[in-house]
């Protein structure tokens, strides 16, 4: 998601906005999150681009539809994330010899241009809910037999769970004296 930023180079204190709905495909085809299935399209961006002495600042709010498994049956579950972002885009000529090795979200092009793509990714991981329910008394899955329990009572619920590393052991046939 590259935007141009010839106008607002250089001229600290020009800001423009940035009001848009564009899809995903737009950010590129790295996976979003070790958690998330799918997000859809489109993703909601409004943010501001302030042109300071170091780069270009940029704030404001994205928005994101998200679909992740429930956190106890895995049915997937569709999640709404409004991740507020605060980076700078660094212009890398203005960047100190001596400053640290990683030099967060940088300029290119010549200082023309910024790409969002890996903002984009980073704030929705960040701002990810940790678990998702598809209702608070969600039954999950069977640790038996793998079933659904929110659709069948499969019957294994009063078993206590055998660890499958013993299970031979019930299958012994020990000497009686
Ligand atoms: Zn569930
Ligand atoms: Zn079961």
């Amino acid at each position: 998601m590259r935007i141009v930023v010839t106008d607002l180079v250089g001229h600290p204190g020009e800001t423009r906005a940035v009001d848009t709905a564009v899809p995903a495909s737009a950010f590129g085809d790295d996976p979003w999150g070790p958690t998330v299935d799918a997000v859809r399209d489109p993703i909601g961006l409004d943010l501001h681009l302030d042109s300071v002495v170091e780069g270009i600042l940029v704030r404001g709010t994205i928005h994101y539809d998200v679909q992740m498994p429930c956190g106890r049956c895995l049915v997937p579950q569709d999640e709404q994330v409004d991740a507020n972002v605060t980076e700078l885009f660094l212009d890398p000529a203005k960047r100190e010899e001596d400053e640290e090795d990683d030099p967060g979200y940088e300029l290119i092009d010549d200082a023309t241009a910024l790409d969002l793509s890996t903002l984009a990714r980073d704030a929705l991981v960040i701002d990810l809910p940790l678990r998702v329910l598809c209702r608070e008394d969600c039954q999950g899955l069977c640790p038996t037999c793998g079933g659904d329990r929110n659709l069948e009572d499969c019957g294994h619920r009063d078993e206590p769970l055998r660890d499958p590393r013993w299970s031979a052991l019930a299958d012994l046939e020990l000497p009686r004296e």
